[in-house]
């Protein structure tokens, strides 16, 4: 079985690599528990403001969007560990797609991503079309 790669060991563009993953994970989980507790606090309100009809409605979307980022946020993790899993085997930064290295400045803003820009536009171009 393949030992697990040490975090001590990653270091340079690796350890950057890494840091910016962990970072992004942790953004992503207070956002989260943000919306969570968000949540809880909408649905108490709704029940104080049941007579208020179109308090209610407004409030149900409120409650959809923050469900719906949560599904969204949960997504992202798992990207981030899959990220982290490639990163560990050496394989971080190649497009999943064509294989080709994703520009640095693309990772930056997006640490954990799968594609060249070039495959994510193909890929959302055949999910719409
Ligand atoms: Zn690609």
């Amino acid at each position: 079985m393949k030992k697990k790669r040490d975090v001590s060991s990653y270091e340079g563009d690796d350890l950057a690599h890494y840091e910016a993953l962990i970072k992004c994970m942790e953004d992503i989980k207070s956002k989260m528990s943000n919306a969570a507790d968000a949540l809880n606090a909408s649905e108490v309100a709704n029940v104080a403001a049941a007579t208020h009809i179109a308090d209610i409605s407004s409030d149900a979307a409120g409650r959809d969007l923050k469900l719906r980022s949560l599904t969204e946020n949960s997504r992202e993790l798992k990207l981030i560990d899959e990220a982290l899993e490639r990163l560990a085997r050496g394989e971080y930064g190649r497009c999943q797609s064509c294989g080709e290295m994703i520009p640095e400045g693309r990772l930056r803003i997006r640490p954990h991503a799968v594609y060249c820009v070039k495959c994510k536009t193909q890929i959302e171009k055949e999910q719409k079309g």
